[in-house]
């Protein structure tokens, strides 16, 4: 079985086909840019302010229920017709006044329309995994959503400098079988030969160049 990390349907699935495919495949990856360690900071600090409070309470434009856990794992059963299943680490877990359970991921971003879109399976896998865990009890998710905190004003204090970073909601519709289609679609590309690379990536451009002038007799160099 082939394990799937939900964070991966946004960005390296999208992105390249090939690459996704030697990564979960042969467990190669593309190497890493420098990320930053302001955003970590950043996001651990206003994640762990959320911890225990009910959103609500925080600001008025987030829906009501109490994070009850952050950063956790979750790890799925095998996906129905398929030999893949989930395993990743979810932002927030929110139990709703119903008893039923939200899903938030947390982005500091810009907000637009584009990205409800764009983490909609990476919500989606999350989701199937609770409801249908490796283990323990499954849980009932009614919800999912993003909040999206980009910095707005600064202010000068006193020898502070404070910056706001208003939330904003954008919920994300669940679509249990669109997803399940999707599930089949991996699984189908891992099962399949090597798919084709994409053309506009300057990695491979790069690799291919750096290939030819190294080893310019050698013409049937393997990925
Ligand atoms: S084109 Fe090559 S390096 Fe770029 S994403 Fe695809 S396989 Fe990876």
């Amino acid at each position: 079985m082939y394990k799937l990390s939900p964070s991966e349907f946004a960005y390296l699935y999208e992105e390249c086909k090939l690459c996704y495919f030697l990564k979960i495949k042969q467990g190669i990856e593309r190497p890493k840019s420098p990320f930053p360690g302001v955003f970590s900071a950043l996001n651990t600090r206003l994640q762990g302010a959320l911890i225990g409070n009910d959103l609500r309470k925080l600001s008025s434009v987030l829906p009501e229920g109490t994070v009850e856990s952050q950063e956790g794992f979750i790890e799925s059963q095998q996906v129905t017709n398929t030999n893949v299943y989930i395993k990743g680490k979810y932002d927030l877990l929110v139990r709703q006044p119903d008893n039923t359970y939200l899903i938030v991921d947390f982005k500091i971003s810009q907000p637009s329309e584009e990205k409800i879109a764009k983490y909609q399976r990476q919500l989606q896998a999350y989701h199937y995994a609770f409801e249908h865990p490796a283990r323990g009890e499954a849980k009932n998710i009614t919800k999912l959503g993003l909040i999206i905190m980009y910095p707005d004003q600064v202010k000068f204090n006193d020898g502070q400098a404070s910056i706001t970073f208003p939330p904003q909601w954008m919920e994300i519709d669940i679509k249990k079988d669109s997803f399940l289609e999707f599930m089949k679609g991996v699984h189908t590309l891992l099962e399949g030969p090597p798919p084709s690379e994409n053309p506009n990536c300057r990695w491979c451009k790069y690799r291919h160049i750096g290939e030819k002038l190294t080893h310019p007799q050698q013409t049937d160099i393997p990925f």
